[in-house]
């Protein structure tokens, strides 16, 4: 029989965007690095969705009811499951999967050690199981100026409709961009610069991974973002959007499988793409370094923009000197599925893999 820690990566690997297994086992490192045995075991039991109360858990598992309330408050502080707190302050509880996940909840303990294992297991977990995946999770959402007055733009493609629609926010430091910081290869763009809408800046402000901040505030991090040519993303769901994540091309762990290791489904594009006048452009190539994916080359002194791999979010127009660059709205035939919530979304991505979402 299986020990604890391999059943506990079968479980973790139940979820949509999975846990896999590797050749040399680095994913048991890891779980035996953040689980103490005990708790390895109570995330057997766990379950994804909906989020349930310790009397619940306790009765599903037998356990004393206030030192398993005391132990699944303690692992929810270090990240390793979703806390919920109801309006009469009943504390709830989640499983959750790798990415996103109990890996970006790692942000304050990342350590020399356990980098190495993240990276590792990155490069050989993650990266093969996601190398042939046609539904990504997460969505670009296109700089905002650049698609105004289009008749088709949705609520979903509007970061200040996201914003309007939250009341409590939170940024938090990007994980992708402080690991390869600590790994001596990441760039120097915006690192404060992940923000979290509703129970999750909740979830961030109380376990001390961010901070609160203002609607304003958001605002103007998000404008930061766009100037240090940061893509925007979030879930592609047109629903209730948790968080929008502000990527680089270089650290980010999600658009490294479009631009690294070339499956450019890994992330959900825009509905929009970038088309270029070639009579007003100077061929500066500015652009060419805006483009985060590559998408944008020189060639024999001209610039051009590879409508393949573009993925629609509207750096490049937001800073073309001559105005050059136009963000066309795709055709219906063309247009990325968005799907009207997180459960609906990882339900699709689940039947790729021959995964049910939510499992017990
Ligand atoms: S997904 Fe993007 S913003 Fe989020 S942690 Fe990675 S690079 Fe940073
Ligand atoms: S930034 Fe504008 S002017 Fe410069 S190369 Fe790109 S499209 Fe042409
Ligand atoms: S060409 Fe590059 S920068 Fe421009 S919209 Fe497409 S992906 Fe974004």
């Amino acid at each position: 029989m299986p020990n604890v820690y391999e059943r506990l990566r079968e479980r973790l690997d139940m979820f949509p965007q999975g846990f896999p297994k590797t050749e040399s086992g680095v994913e048991l490192e890891i779980l035996q690095h953040l689980f103490a045995l005990d708790e390895a075991e109570i995330m057997l039991h766990l379950r994804p969705f909906p989020p349930e109360n310790v009397a619940d858990i306790a009765e599903r598992t037998g356990k004393d009811k206030t030192e398993l309330g005391r132990t699944l408050y303690d692992m929810s502080k270090r990240g390793l499951i979703m806390r919920y707190t109801a309006p009469e302050n009943e504390l709830y509880y989640a499983l959750i999967p790798w990415i996103v996940g109990i890996w970006e909840l790692q942000l304050k303990n990342l350590t020399q050690e356990n980098i190495k294992l993240y990276e590792k297991y990155f490069e050989e977990g993650m990266v093969p199981a996601q190398r042939n995946r046609k539904l990504g999770g997460l969505r670009v959402i296109p700089v905002e100026q650049e698609i105004e007055g289009s008749t088709e733009i949705q609520p979903y493609e509007k970061v200040s409709q996201i914003i309007e629609s939250h009341t409590r926010f939170a940024v938090a430091d990007c994980i992708c961009r402080k690991e390869s910081r600590m790994a001596g290869k990441g760039c120097d763009k915006l690192l404060e610069a992940c923000m979290s809408f509703g129970a999750s800046a909740d979830f961030y402000i109380e376990n001390g991974l961010g901070r609160e901040i203002s609607k304003e505030e958001a605002k103007e991090i998000l404008g930061k973002a766009e100037e240090d040519g940061l893509i925007h993303c979030s879930t592609n769901s047109a629903g209730n959007k948790a968080f929008i994540c502000n990527c680089c091309g270089c650290c980010c762990k999600s658009l490294a499988h479009v631009t690294k290791y070339g499956n450019p489904q890994a992330i959900v594009r825009s509905n929009y793409y970038a088309t270029k006048n070639q009579e007003t452009c100077t061929n500066c190539g500015t652009c060419v370094e805006r483009c985060q994916v590559n998408a944008i080359r020189s060639e024999n002194d001209y610039t051009v923009i590879d409508k393949d791999r573009c993925i629609g979010c509207g750096l490049c127009a937001s800073t073309c000197p001559t105005e050059s660059i136009t963000m066309v709205h795709k055709s219906p035939q063309e247009a990325s599925p968005i799907f009207s919530g997180g459960k609906a979304l990882l339900q699709e991505m689940g039947k790729e893999t021959g995964k049910a979402y939510p499992f017990e």
